[in-house]
Order: C-alpha cells, then sequence, then structure tokens
C-alpha cells in the first residue's frame, strides 16, 4: 500500500528530527522541495535550469515547475511505498494539484502531521544562540552557556548573536509561518487528515506521538 505522509510545523518544533526518526522506522525516504531543487539545479537537468531561473532571481518556483519534479522523483525505485513530504504543499492550491498528482499514482495524501509547540518554546530553541567572532563556537543561553556570559569558552573571544539567532527575528519567522499555513491546516482538518503533534516534549516522546497517528491512519485505511 502506498503511504504518502505530510509534515507541517513552525521551524523549531522538531519537524527535521521527527522526519529522520519516521524516514527510518517506515522505510519511506523524505522528500524535501528544497533538496529537490538544489539536486535538480546540481545535475543539470531540464526542470532544474529552469527553477534556477526563479531562484536566482529570488522567486518562488511556479506550482508548475515543482509538481514536475515531483512527479519524477514519486516515480523513482524507493518511492515505491511512498514518502514523507516536507515543505509542499505550502497553500490549498498546492494541496489540490498534489493531490491530482498523488491519484495518477494510484495514491493520495494518508496523513498530515502538524508537529506544533507555543511560540514561547519556539523562541527559546531558536533563538538564543551566541556565536564566538574567532572560532565560531556556538552557545546558548539556556541549553549550553558559556561560563562567562559574552565570552568563548574555548578561545576567550567576544560572542555576538546573529541576526536570525534573535529573539525578535525568530518570532517573526514564526508568525509569518503560522499567516501563510493556517489555510492549509483549515484545508486538511477538514478533510479529516490532520493530526496535530505536540513538540513541546522530549524526542522520544514526540516520536511515539508521530508513530501512534501514523498507525491510526494504516488501520482506518479501507
Ligand atoms: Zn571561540
Amino acid at each position: 500500500m502506498l503511504t504518502y505522509i505530510v509534515l507541517l510545523g513552525p521551524p523549531g518544533a522538531g519537524k527535521g528530527t521527527q522526519s529522520k526518526v519516521m524516514a527510518n522506522e517506515l522505510n519511506l525516504p523524505h522528500i524535501s522541495t528544497g533538496d529537490i531543487f538544489r539536486e535538480n539545479i546540481k545535475n543539470g537537468t531540464p526542470l532544474g535550469r529552469l527553477a534556477d531561473t526563479f531562484i536566482s532571481k529570488g522567486q518562488l518556483v511556479p506550482d508548475d515547475v515543482t509538481i514536475a519534479m515531483l512527479r519524477e522523483r514519486f516515480t523513482q525505485s524507493d518511492c515505491k511505498n511512498g514518502t514523507i513530504l516536507d515543505g509542499f504543499p505550502r497553500t490549498p492550491t498546492q494541496a489540490d494539484e498534489l493531490e491530482i498528482l498523488l491519484n495518477s499514482l494510484g495514491g493520495r495524501v494518508n496523513l498530515v502531521l502538524f508537529i506544533t509547540a507555543p511560540v514561547e518554546s519556539l523562541i527559546e530553541r531558536l533563538a538564543g544562540r551566541w556565536t564566538c567572532k574567532a572560532g565560531g563556537h556556538i552557545f546558548h543561553e539556556s541549553f549550553n552557556p558559556p561560563k562567562k556570559k559574552g565570552v568563548c569558552d574555548i578561545d576567550g573571544s567576544e560572542l555576538f548573536q546573529r541576526d536570525d539567532d534573535k529573539a525578535e527575528t525568530v518570532l517573526n519567522r514564526i508568525e509569518i509561518y503560522k499567516k501563510q499555513t493556517s489555510p492549509l491546516i483549515q484545508y486538511y482538518t477538514e478533510r479529516g487528515l490532520l493530526v496535530e503533534i505536540n513538540g513541546f516534549e522530549s524526542i522520544e516522546k514526540v516520536s511515539a506521538q508521530v508513530m501512534a497517528a501514523v498507525q491510526e491512519a494504516k488501520n482506518s485505511q479501507p
């Protein structure tokens, strides 16, 4: 049976970690559109060259190009039992397009996992990183603080905060994600496919929730 699982989740919720666990447990390839773009561009495929004309201008790759790459990827032998899909769809329109693609391959989206956590804990995980000017050594205010504030333990040089690691930047990324994704969350909720996973727990506990949801979805297959 084909199993297509879509992963959703804001930055910092642990989506990357869980996708690796799932890929192992379920023996399904983890497919991210970012990876597919890079792969096609690196290999100079016609679709890759086309995608690159948009990416190099800072534009979004049109859906029909992304869908064509996904179609090509989904028909490779490692996808014969399905895939775990990450980074696509992002909108209800793309979700419709994905459904058409999967139907043509004899499948459909079986489960959508929305891994999330309270905004404060996402910020705590993502923000608060401090980087050493001299050696690039990385510390974290909460999880790996330097012995002396603002000073690298290893070489004694000054620590600074990258823009990406500042709380306000992180909050902004989370807000954008929530705003962009809410129509898609609604789309899959209405179709009875969405399962919300509490990502604010240990990796093992989150994995247990994920695997229970997968099992439940398999049991409810006709
Ligand atoms: Zn250092």
